[in-house]
């Protein structure tokens, strides 16, 4: 069987689903056919809300739902925004009652009509997090239980509340809430499908969706004739339905499409104000009964918003990827995490280096995907570095492994950073500014670089003795970790020998050295277990190795960095015209070439041509040739595919071809850690581009 073409498929429905939260809110068919419209607007569009829930359900659940709190965050963030948006239509229509009744519309029912989604989506969320660690079937219980509680109150109310004491109850929940279609009762049992994230085969889904659609739809008719309804939101089968169409967009889901999330997001925030608008200058000039048509509204609220779209895009930044950019393949740099955090022995833990803008992969966003992969503690070069990361939120330890200037102490305080004492007279000075600063001692054991000296006993208990410097750790770095020759590993061995002396001497003159920590990527590669508390990886983290050197121990990393640029013109010289700055190359035959919108300004050597570098165009290797300019490069693309536009891979893989950091930086003469970390910031920067699933950041808010 051939296999269906995946697409974004959640992405995608978030727009539909969106469309169908502005049917709801129009009924665009009423004016024609009653039934038809109690059927699109009053059965069918209610999958729009529960798909918002189990979106932000299945990413949640995608890290073990860890990104709750930065989900909640942005929920709460588009909550407040839209209070603030709303307020006018709030004053116009004199809806600022008393207190009870705008804490109510704050956090049960929305501010404006469509905004019940928010408290909704923040209080199902927390709830359906805490049900998920209960267990499945609790889990299931307790949010089908609540589902039931809400149905009551909602299509099926007339029916419950011959019940007097259910009638007391909704009494009461009408109260707190005007409708059970919330976050206690409505949302969790959404989240939960969508965390499960179940999938069965598509005809199952197919077959399931549309029996279950059928059900649906003959149970809101049904209650429609009998007239018990108080709302319509919740339906038996509702959670059903979803449960199989989430089946069915699951299976064809590849990718993401963050111009339709953004829409959606828009569409739906924007839609009521739009509406309002376009219905007042109807009245004043087609008339009432065109303001009042249920299709004209739709239109007009659609087309209001698009052009509001196309407006937003003249404030968007230009995308900086379009001509040269980095693509960071998030869940490969997770699973390097994971794969060296195997590697150590228990009681010791990664340490992310991230200096150097993550070695050219983006410190941010780097950082934010560790975080979520577990890990807890970072370390950069400098203080800026540092605060560039808290600047992002990012918490966890931060060690500055670099010299700080003494008097930006204050700034280490203040963004909670860590820093390496580089010497007794760094110390010293350090300690001067009375700041209180949590420091780690580098020990000097040959690599001759920073630290005190790992002989100098006095100066290390000096260091202990200085006022307002907290001594959390104690850290030395090896010089030739990374070769396997007799010579080297004798020295890395005298190297350890000291560090552990030094070590041991600490604890029994009673100076505590904190966590300690003396292996980096290639001690973590050549050495045995460590009894140490972390291990400072850099370059294992990104996938690569710094050159081609054999290694003691595999371990199973892969890449995270792909580089490419656009073919921006073509052209053919024929034999003996030439091309770029000093002619430097010359046609020897008929020769098409190609202008490729990167150069030596984004950090690729500017002899690469003259080394042999080669890009990958189509899965083909085609020469580079002439001599490189800043910002352009030529590529000998004769007998190649090729096209203005095409996406040209310097460094990563394309179709069956690849060219390695490895490789590349052997040509270039230099080692991976160099030619990544000088990759420019002019190159934009796509985290994530080869993932199946969005990344879980973007769980945050279902409409996101
Ligand atoms: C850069 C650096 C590291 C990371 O080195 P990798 O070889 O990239 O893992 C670790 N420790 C110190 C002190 C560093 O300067």
């Amino acid at each position: 069987m051939k296999d269906a073409k995946k697409r974004p498929l959640l992405d995608h429905f978030r727009v539909a689903a969106a469309l169908l939260v502005l049917v709801i809110h129009t009924s665009p068919l009423a004016a024609w056919t009653a039934a038809g419209d109690f059927w699109l607007a009053r059965i069918f569009a209610r999958l729009a809300v529960p798909f918002f829930f189990m979106t932000s359900g299945y990413f949640l659940a995608q890290n073990n739902w860890r990104s709750i709190g930065h989900a909640l965050k942005k929920s709460g963030v588009l909550y407040a925004v839209s209070i603030l948006l709303y307020l006018p239509l709030n004053l116009h229509a004199g809806q600022l009652g008393s207190l009870p009744d705008i804490l109510r519309r704050l956090f049960a029912d929305g501010t404006f009509y469509h905004l019940w989604y928010f408290p909704a989506i923040l209080l199902g969320m927390v709830l359906a997090w805490r049900l998920s660690r209960l267990g499945a079937v609790p889990a299931f219980a307790i949010a089908g239980i609540l589902y039931l509680a809400g149905l009551g109150g909602d299509s099926y109310y007339g029916l419950a509340a011959e019940v007097p004491a259910l009638k007391t109850f909704y009494a009461f929940v009408f109260q707190i809430a005007s409708y059970t279609r919330n976050g206690l009762f409505f949302a969790p049992v959404f989240f939960l499908i969508g965390a499960a994230g179940r999938q069965w085969s598509r005809r199952v889904s197919w077959a399931g969706f549309l029996l279950s659609l059928t059900a649906m739809s003959a149970e809101g008719f049904w209650l429609r004739r009998l007239d018990v309804s108080r709302h319509d939101s919740m339906y038996l089968f509702l959670p059903l339905c979803m449960a199989f169409l989430f089946s069915l967009l699951l299976s064809g889901n590849q990718g993401e499409d963050r111009t339709a999330r953004r829409f959606s997001v828009l569409l739906f925030i924007l839609h009521p104000w739009c509406i309002a608008v376009a219905r007042t200058l109807a009245a004043r000039t087609l008339g009432e009964a065109v303001a009042d048509n249920g299709l004209f509204q739709f239109c007009a609220a659609l087309g209001m918003t698009v052009f509001a779209w196309k407006l937003l895009a003249y404030w968007e930044p230009p995308r900086s990827n379009a001509r040269a950019w980095r693509e960071i393949d998030a869940a490969a740099l997770a699973r390097n995490a994971a794969v060296l955090q195997a590697a150590l022995p228990k009681g010791c833990a990664l340490m992310a280096v991230l200096k150097a803008n993550a070695y050219g992969h983006g410190a941010i966003p780097a950082a934010r995907c560790l975080r979520k992969a577990g890990v807890r503690a970072f370390a950069v070069a400098c203080l800026s570095e540092g605060i560039a990361l808290r600047r992002a939120g990012i918490r966890g330890a931060i060690l500055i492994l670099g010299w700080t200037p003494p008097e930006d102490a204050r700034q280490l305080r203040r963004w909670h950073l860590t820093q390496t004492v580089a010497d007794a007279a760094h110390g010293r000075a350090l300690s001067a500014q009375k700041q209180r600063l949590h420091v780690h001692l580098a020990l000097d054991t040959g690599m001759n670089r920073l630290g005190v000296s790992a002989g100098d006993r006095e100066a290390i208990a000096e260091l202990y003795r200085l006022p307002g410097l907290r001594i959390d750790g104690v850290f030395s770095h090896l010089a030739v970790s990374d070769s396997l020759d007799p010579e080297s590993e004798a020295y890395t061995a005298q190297q350890l020998q000291r560090f552990y002396q030094t070590v041991d001497w600490m604890r029994s003159a009673g100076l505590d050295p904190g966590s300690i920590h003396i292996q980096a990527s290639y001690g973590l590669w050549n050495l045995p277990e460590q009894p140490c508390q972390y291990a400072r990886t850099g370059i294992a983290l990104y996938g690569v190795q710094s050159g081609g050197e054999e290694v003691r121990r595999k371990l199973d990393l892969r890449p995270v960095l792909s580089l490419r640029a656009r073919v921006v013109h073509l052209q053919t010289l024929e034999a003996g015209e030439t091309a770029g700055y000093g002619r430097a190359f010359r046609a020897e035959r008929k020769t098409r070439l190609a202008v490729v919108s990167i150069g030596y300004a984004d950090g690729l050597p500017r002899d690469l041509p003259q080394r042999g570098g080669e890009v990958l165009l189509h899965g083909r290797r085609c020469p580079m040739v002439g001599r490189m300019c800043m910002d352009q490069l030529f590529v000998d693309v004769t007998g190649a595919e090729a096209a203005p536009g095409d996406a040209a891979t310097l460094l990563g893989c394309d179709g069956g071809e690849a060219i390695t950091a490895e490789a590349l930086a052997a040509q270039c003469g230099t080692i991976t850690n160099e030619l990544l970390s000088r990759l420019g910031p002019r190159l934009g920067l796509r985290f994530n581009p080869r993932r199946s699933n969005p990344p879980a950041s973007n769980a945050s808010n279902p409409l996101s």
